[in-house]
């Protein structure tokens, strides 16, 4: 491992709290090491038309936005590492040196921004990890062109299975949302579209217990249990499409500092500070709740005004924008 330069900031994640992090980092002359991962722009680079981020009256797809964050957070000087970091070690006193390690390659910074963000929950049931790409996923948007003409199902009751349900329905013969209740989560505006649709219908309590490949190896149909009574009943469908919420990306670092029992980083009040000195934490791995695009972006600001805050306050930690630029 070559020796480099000690960072200021490194900003592990590329979602919209990452890169708004890099933008106010980069903006203060920190010049910012972002460690933004193969699949760069996080959850937003696998969502269609987005309507609900200000300053967008017309809508804007999901990955030009992020090509703009990314863009504009280059813009004012933050370096880009296009790999995913594959350990972490954060110092456990103020001032100490918190390190990243990137395709075999250990950086050190005085503080260090996690915005990770996080992935699709898995449904947990036999068949689903076996047929992955094989009729299971978790993106309409990158594979519904594959069930042209199919049936398909879509799993969960939130405003993702409803946005993905949607994009499906242009594809599939027919859509069916399977949700556990009777009740939607999804928003009264998404449902209403979803529901209007003539080749969509609604399957509800049912959760699905197995999904089930045909001779061909492919998905043929799921197993399901009615969530009252607990009869079972079997549906055929060519795709499941699971969108059953989140979870927050912290393996990386939930052993080093606390985390709730869902794993989302713990951070100080409205602050972004986690447990460990110089370690903010932003976005999707911090918030049960909100979860937008415009509060992840607004949790990235804090982040990066937290770590400027840290740096400046903490004797030894600020290194020169001109030496951590070298590397
Ligand atoms: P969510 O709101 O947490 O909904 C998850 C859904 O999956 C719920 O209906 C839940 O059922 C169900 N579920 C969870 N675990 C399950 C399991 N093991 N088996 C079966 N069903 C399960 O998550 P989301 O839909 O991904 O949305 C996340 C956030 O992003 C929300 O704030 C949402 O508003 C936002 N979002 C907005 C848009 C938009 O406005 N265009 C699009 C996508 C997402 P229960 O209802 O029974 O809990």
């Amino acid at each position: 491992m070559g020796e480099r330069p000690q960072e200021n900031v490194i900003i592990v994640g590329s979602g919209p709290a990452g890169y708004t992090a890099a933008l106010y980092t980069a903006r203060a002359n920190l010049a910012p090491l972002v460690v933004e991962g193969f699949a760069w722009g996080g959850l937003l680079q696998q969502t269609t038309e987005v309507e609900n981020y200000p300053g967008f009256p017309e809508g804007i797809m999901g990955p030009e936005l992020m090509a703009a964050f990314r863009a504009q957070a280059e813009r004012f000087g933050a370096r880009l590492l296009s790999a995913d970091a594959e350990r972490i070690e954060l110092a456990k006193q103020p001032g100490g040196i918190h390190r990243v390690v990137v395709s075999g390659e250990e950086h050190t910074a005085s503080a260090v921004i996690l915005a990770m963000g996080a992935e699709h929950r898995k449904l947990g049931v036999p068949g689903e990890q076996e047929l992955a790409g094989r009729g299971v996923s978790y993106c309409a948007t990158c594979d519904a062109a594959f069930f042209r003409g199919a049936k398909a199902i879509v799993v969960g009751g939130g405003d993702s299975a409803m946005e993905e349900a949607i994009f499906l329905a242009k594809f599939a013969s027919e859509v069916k949302i399977v949700h556990r209740r009777e009740q939607l989560r999804a928003s009264k505006i998404m449902s209403e579209r979803a529901l209007a649709l003539p080749n969509l219908e609604l399957l509800t309590p049912y959760t699905v217990v197995e999904i089930i490949a045909g001779e061909s190896g492919a998905t043929e149909r799921v197993r399901l249990r009615h969530a009252g009574d607990g009869s079972e009943r079997e549906l055929e469908t060519g795709a499941v499409f699971v969108a059953i919420g989140l979870d927050p990306r912290s393996e990386l670092v939930r052993d080093q500092l606390e985390v709730d029992d869902q794993g989302y980083v713990k951070v100080h009040g409205h602050s972004t500070r986690t447990t460990r000195p110089g370690v903010f934490a932003a976005g999707d791995m911090v918030d049960h709740t909100y979860r937008q695009a415009i509060t992840a972006a607004g949790s990235g600001c804090r982040a990066a005004l937290d770590a400027e805050w840290y740096l400046r306050d903490t004797p030894g930690a600020h290194v020169q924008p001109a030496l951590a630029a070298e590397s």
